[in-house]
């Protein structure tokens, strides 16, 4: 099992985009487009949607 960790580690090591509403690290690649939530926003705004109206 060796000669292929360069890539694990690659992906592993990829930055993450922070969370527009509090800064954490979300787990999206910073890649990603659009606005990207931590878990814990990402629940949030989820649970927002579910109550709009
Ligand atoms: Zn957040």
């Amino acid at each position: 099992m060796g000669g292929m960790t360069d890539a694990t580690d690659a992906t592993r090591t990829e930055a993450r985009a922070d969370c527009v509403l509090c800064g954490e690290p979300s787990e999206y690649p910073e890649s990603t487009r659009g606005a990207t939530y931590c878990p814990v926003c990402e629940w949030q705004e989820a649970q927002r949607q579910a109550c709009s109206g």
